[in-house]
């Protein structure tokens, strides 16, 4: 089926040896040997592991304050509540350290800091942490979520235990039985006083989408901010926003081949499109503890303020210390999936700023704006080392490593995927009643189950998007300076001195950003961001390197110079665009044809998809992830603090 298909994908994901940016973090369990592939026409086969959460207590009603992000003592609060994580603060510790705060602050600012909280719970308040989030327990094992209280409370003979986690995940193998996951859930801890007390080994903040929602808009202006799109100007030819692209413009309301518009001005505050997007991040310098945060944007708002903090929606937090594997992501997915599945039909909001009786709300997921490894977990897709998630290409496997050249027969190989097939292997997938079959599987079709699906009118091709930060910067941009020209000689160390040299001579304005001096030191380019990658192609890479290039590579900086320039742009032609899609055609041809065939990655040719998403998105700037990622370090803090901490 597959064209040079290589015999073994798993070894192929372990023997790559890419750039990070361009490998998934997918990591391959160990195979239970014992687990072989059983015949499918067993009693079993229409049972599926099950990935539904637990029942548990309604959200409260929203009658929370609304974070005051404009304060001016909230880099005060940011702080102490950085400092508790990093000491270990108890919590009555952090109570006085704030109150005797509140006491030195109004002793000398007075009046200024009448607002300044005087506890600690005003402090979360403060920052807009207040009963917004449901705590689940999470199996370490096997990621099966929990009720909390079930856990805390287990008791076997009347004394309080230890509990088990019940989760098979094959329920549809014969020997499901012995399949149990039995991971403890819980330590018993002893306190001074004797008592016993359960402490839950991991747990699964979840934020109700519908309550931050009605505590939006509650809030003065923010209907009006959802119906600015509406009035926007609009020119032939021109992208400038996220409703210029054909997914807002043709988004049915529903599966009905004749129904109206999703988005359309009469519903304009009312109906929803969202941005989902996963980060992963380390909120303790120096240890390998990662968690992951979920979050979504609101389409309807205008650009300015969609990213800022205030009107981001909090789904989730995945627990560390390590990413989650694969599919298990599901056990997450699947109560944000459920909110997400109930505000396609439909909720009532009780109150809003407008409306004293409520008003009914829609929302859809439109966009999965991540970088490629988190998109492809999140949506079911296998890594990106080995085919493409938006069409038919599937990487070659040469000298024992995997590419993406072929660029001469580019038009047999650029047919869209196929979303409903998609869902058809995804639905097969389920089926599979061990893990041995479950990857004999992907490996035949590059697909697994996502939660997402069960959202009806989720495409899992379209919806997808290739983030422009990850892909031209990190991934493109380092891919041609590191790879390409310092690694086959054509940047040696003696002229990246002179590019440094050269570098030092730009007088640049400050807001532009300087590039510290790190060009021809150490490891070159080193730790360079993608915001820096940005500067250094735009500002600074044709000057400093067109003396050291030869014509072809010349070619390549002048093309990829020019490309950067017109994708960045907040306002874009899309003549523009196409314009940018022939170069980067002539960049990977160029490469192929002077570097090989090894050196096309995953980018390279995700790059090629750029353009076909901002005609379905709009400008890059509308939905790429610079906004999202800006605002992580201060998510980091104050989330990670506030809940994990407990
Ligand atoms: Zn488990
Ligand atoms: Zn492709």
């Amino acid at each position: 089926m597959y064209k040079n298909r290589p015999a073994n994908i798993t070894e192929i994901e372990r023997s790559a040896t890419v750039d990070p940016f361009e490998c998934t973090t997918e990591e391959d369990e160990s195979t239970d040997t014992q687990d072989e592939n059983e015949p499918f026409d067993n009693e079993y086969y229409e049972i599926f592991e099950d990935y539904y959460c637990p029942d548990s207590d309604p959200f409260q009603d929203a009658n929370f304050t609304q974070p005051i992000n404009d304060s001016q003592f909230l880099w005060i609060l940011l702080w102490i509540m950085n400092f508790r994580t990093r000491f270990n603060l108890p919590g009555t510790a952090t109570e006085s350290l704030i109150k005797f705060l509140k006491l030195v602050l109004t002793e000398i600012g007075g009046a200024d800091f009448d607002e300044f909280p005087d506890s600690l719970y005003m402090a979360k308040n403060i920052l807009g942490l207040k009963e917004q989030f449901h705590s689940f327990v999470v199996c370490p094992k096997c990621h099966k979520l929990y009720n909390k209280q079930e856990v805390k409370q287990f008791s076997q003979n009347a004394n309080l235990s230890v509990m088990r986690c019940r989760h098979v995940e094959f329920p549809n193998s014969t020997t499901r039985k012995t399949k149990l996951c039995q991971a403890p859930l819980s330590q018993k801890i002893t306190l001074l006083n004797n008592e016993v007390k359960i402490q839950p080994e991991l747990i699964f903040p979840l934020a109700s989408i519908r309550q931050q929602l009605e505590a939006m808009y509650c809030r003065p202006g923010f209907e009006s901010s959802l119906r600015h799109w509406v009035n926007r100007q609009q020119f032939d030819n021109i992208l400038t926003d996220i409703y210029d692209g054909n997914v807002w413009k043709t988004f049915k309301e529903s599966t009905e081949e004749n129904s109206d518009i999703f988005f359309r001005p009469d519903v304009a505050d009312t109906h929803l499109g969202l941005i989902i997007n996963m980060d992963w991040f380390q909120p303790y310098d120096g240890t390998i503890y990662s968690t992951g945060v979920l979050y979504a944007a609101i389409c309807n708002l205008p650009r300015d303020i969609r990213f800022k903090r205030e009107n981001l929606l909090i789904l989730g937090l995945l627990p560390g210390p390590n990413e989650v594997s694969l599919h298990k992501i599901n056990h997450y997915l699947a109560p944000i999936v459920d909110e997400l599945e109930s505000l396609w039909g439909g909720v009532t909001l009780n109150k809003t700023y407008e409306s004293q009786e409520g008003k009914n709300i829609r929302a859809a997921l439109i966009l999965v704006s991540c970088d490629i490894p988190a998109a492809r977990k999140i949506c079911g897709h296998v890594s990106a080392l080995v085919a493409c998630h938006r069409c038919e290409k599937k990487a070659n496997y040469e000298n024992r490593k995997h590419n993406f050249a072929g660029m001469d027969d580019m038009r047999e190989w650029f047919i869209s995927r196929d979303a409903d097939e998609y869902r058809q292997n995804a639905l097969g997938w389920r089926q599979y009643n061990s893990d041995a079959a479950r990857k004999r599987f992907v490996k035949q079709t590059g697909i697994r189950w996502s939660e997402l699906l069960r959202l009806t009118y989720f495409n899992p091709i379209q919806f997808i998007t290739i983030d422009p930060m990850h892909c031209l910067f990190l991934g493109i941009a380092k891919w041609i300076v590191k790879k390409i020209w310092v690694d086959e000689g054509v940047l040696t160390p003696d002229i990246l001195k002179k590019v440094q040299k050269k570098m030092n001579e730009f007088k640049v304005p400050s807001d532009l950003g300087r590039i510290p001096g790190k060009v021809d030191c150490g490891d070159s380019f080193s730790n360079f961001t993608a915001d820096q990658w940005r500067m250094f192609f735009t500002i600074y890479a044709t000057v400093s390197l067109w003396d050291h290039l030869s014509s072809n590579d010349r070619k390549i900086l002048n093309h990829f110079v020019r490309i950067c320039l017109i994708l960045v742009n907040r306002i874009v032609e899309i003549d523009s665009m196409k314009e940018a899609h022939q170069r980067l055609i002539k960049i990977v041809k160029l490469i192929e044809a002077n570097y090989g065939r090894d050196k096309i990655t995953p980018n390279l040719h995700l790059s090629l998809h750029l353009c076909e998403c901002a005609y379905d998105y709009g400008p890059l700037y509308a939905f790429w992830c610079f906004s999202f990622e800006r605002m992580n370090g201060v998510l980091g803090i104050v989330f990670f603090v506030s809940y994990l901490k407990k």
